[in-house]
């Protein structure tokens, strides 16, 4: 059993998709050869935020209002058709490139059957109690107006560099300053609480800038040596404490507004709190603190029952109650940084340099961000995650411990809910009576409602059109808006492509879990991980036994592929110039699949005269004789003791090669049967 991984057909295919359709052709090829039938259900991936964003642009619409403007079924229609733009020219790429799999019968992540799986998937997560909404701090990209799942914040750091912020926050009643740095100064309106490590040590310290300033003694050298001139040191220390000596000693607002927020609240803040997570690695060893903005300032915010400060917008920009109405937050950054140095709040501003998340799809910078959203409890069967995981053999081995079982070990609850449109909605039905329901199938929505319609279709907006009614009270449920992160749709492949519970129960029983699965290494935290997710979740078993994990491609320097450094290659140009045999081949005989591979043409073409060269040459003089002869081979018996000691030797070669060839791919080693196959040939 292969399970194929679906690719979204809205996006052309690259060079990338050359080698995994090379390898997930071979193993099953090869078992078929062996005399298997080897399922090859072809698949694709059509929901989420990719499409959305294609079809926005396509419409000229800029985010979720506009969208609103325009109209949700024609947008979910418009999605619809942009799922299958480059569908012919994929199948035709499948067929040039060899790729054996059944593109007629294809699961369709979109098709009503596919969703009504995965309802029955999610009201079993429900039952589990496995399923909960919570106010918690998510990645959440302000563009696109939706959170995003860990996995998806994985695949989207880059390096960027920024000004950060070491800030003066005037102490009470004192002529002195607490100093505390930050990453992020468009978070310095929220404001609430400074933070310390309670067991370091902080001082008072005497600065030669004329202030007097509290800060961790670890850390003075670092932040105020710069003050020191040759005559006069940096500082001068007055006084050193505990963190836990300055819990609760209070400031001033840094800004208006926060003190505005927090009055109104009824809520006391702006004062010292505690907390180990404080380090001393950088900064100065206070943090600042905006409970809306960050999990540690949210766990912060929670122990000591700070005010909720929250002045950026769901569009990530500064609302009305701060100076910086409108706009987005990090052209907010420079403001900030202006407006504090204007007060003489700003002790300095040094440039930083780290690696931030951005949304994996559109590039905008991802803000952490208090809302409210729908978590899969991951971290409760995190021991189960773990143990499925060690049944499964990766290939390479190192990654099935490493990348992916460092990942396991540090699971976080999947959040699952997307505030888009066309996705999965999820199946969560709730009353005033505070009744919540999961609805688990159409069946179960046509029972529970007047008015369904036969033909519902499982997608928004006609899913909300629909009236359903409390089973507790009688009085109208309305469904919860969002919908569902689309790789839970991948992930729930293994029986959603069968329709499984409610058809197919045999052919799925039969065929879980999948011998092999193959993709690229980016998939650890993508696709890999969503199987396993889910599948442990159902039915506590690891949802494929062998997985080869395939490295990236790149150009001819060790450069890695891409459009805008112009160095991508045109995976239909390579096969019309070389033809799938000779690239397969050097895919298959190369390196080992997991490492990076250097394509180029004179990679292939090397291959394509030595290897493929002498195949074809040895085949075709074979053929030109024995039709001149009008050999038939059916004619003749091998008598073994007759044969020469060459003859007897090459045939020796043969069948050490059929041996060695198959133990290696049982064993899903394809350069080591790409090497003894070359050894044959190359005698
Ligand atoms: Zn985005
Ligand atoms: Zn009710």
């Amino acid at each position: 059993m292969f399970y194929d991984g679906p690719p979204t057909a809205n996006g052309k295919p690259h060079v990338g998709h050359v080698v995994t359709r090379a390898i997930k052709d071979m193993i099953p090829r090869y078992r078929t050869m062996k005399g298997y039938q080897v399922p090859r259900k072809a698949g694709w991936d059509t929901h989420g935020l990719p499409v959305e964003l294609e079809v926005e642009k396509e419409l000229g619409l800029d985010g979720k209002e506009q969208i609103e403007q325009y109209g949700v079924e024609p947008f979910i229609e418009r999605c619809k058709a942009n799922v299958w733009k480059y569908k012919g020219m994929w199948e035709e790429f499948s067929e040039t490139v060899g790729f054996w799999a059944d593109m007629e019968n294809p699961y369709v992540t979109y098709y009503d059957d596919f969703i009504e799986s995965e309802w029955w998937a999610l009201k079993t997560i429900w039952d589990k109690g496995l399923l909960y909404k919570g106010f918690k701090i998510v990645p959440y990209c302000p563009r696109c107006g939706t959170p995003l799942s860990s996995h998806e914040v994985a695949q989207g750091y880059k390096d960027v560099k920024e000004r950060s912020a070491i800030v003066r926050f005037k102490v009470k009643g004192e002529d002195a300053y607490f100093l505390a740095w930050t990453t992020t100064p468009w978070t310095l309106p929220s404001n609430v609480a400074l933070c310390v490590n309670p067991e370091d040590t902080y001082c008072k310290v005497k600065a030669a800038d004329g202030y007097t300033y509290y800060m961790a003694e670890a850390l003075l050298e670092n932040v105020l040596g710069r003050l020191k001139t040759e005559d006069a040191p940096a500082y001068e220390i007055l006084e050193t404490y505990k963190g836990k000596d300055l819990e609760y000693k209070e400031y001033e607002p840094l800004f208006k507004c926060s003190g505005d927020v927090a009055a109104k609240q009824n809520k006391k803040g702006f004062f010292v709190a505690c907390d180990s997570y404080v380090t001393m690695s950088d900064g100065t060893g206070i943090v600042h603190i905006a409970p809306a903005f960050g999990e540690d300032d949210a766990k912060v915010g929670r122990k000591y029952d700070l005010p909720f400060v929250q002045l950026v917008d769901s569009k990530g920009e500064m609302t009305k109650e701060t100076p910086y109405a409108g706009l987005f937050v990090k052209k907010a950054d420079p403001e900030v940084l202006k407006d504090l140095e204007a007060e003489g709040k700003l002790f300095a501003a040094p440039k930083f340099e780290h690696s931030y998340p951005h949304c994996w799809r559109c590039n905008t910078p991802l803000i952490y961000y208090a809302r409210e959203s729908w978590f899969i409890k991951m971290t409760a069967v995190k021991d189960h995650l773990i143990a499925n995981n060690n049944t499964i053999n990766w290939i390479p081995e190192s990654i099935g411990k490493g990348r992916f079982g460092d990942w396991l070990t540090n699971v976080q609850d999947w959040g699952l809910s997307r505030n888009r449109y066309w996705g999965t909605p999820l199946n969560i039905w709730q009353c005033s009576c505070g009744h919540m329901h999961a609805i688990g199938s159409k069946e179960e929505l046509k029972k529970m409602s007047p008015d369904c319609p036969d033909n519902i279709e499982l997608h928004r907006p006609f899913i909300d059109q629909v009236h359903v009614t409390c089973p507790k009270c009688g009085k109208p449920m309305t469904r919860v808006p969002e919908v569902i992160d689309c790789w839970f749709d991948s992930g729930s492949m293994p029986f959603a492509q069968y329709h499984y519970p409610f058809e197919n129960k045999e052919v799925f029983e039969k065929n879980f879990p999948a011998d092999f699965i193959s993709e690229a290494v980016d998939q650890t935290r993508g696709w890999f991980y969503s199987l396993l997710a889910i599948s442990t979740l159902l039915f506590d078993k690891a949802p494929y036994k062998n997985v080869i994990v395939l490295g990236h491609i790149q150009d001819k320097d060790g450069q890695k592929m891409s459009k805008s450094k112009g160095n991508a290659v045109d995976p239909m140009d390579a096969l019309r110039q070389h033809g799938a045999d000779a690239i397969r081949w050097y895919f298959y005989s190369n390196s080992a699949p997991w490492l990076p591979n250097r394509f180029h043409d004179d990679a292939v073409k090397e291959g394509r005269s030595k290897f493929m060269g002498t195949l074809w040459n040895t085949y075709a003089f074979y053929v030109l004789y024995a039709n001149i002869d009008n050999f038939n081979p059916m004619e003749h018996t091998l008598d073994y003791e007759k044969l020469s000691v060459m003859d007897k030797w090459i045939l020796s070669k043969l069948n050490s090669t059929i041996q060695t060839c198959d133990s290696s791919l049982e064993n899903y080693k394809i350069p080591e049967t790409a090497k003894h196959f070359r050894n044959l040939l190359m005698i």
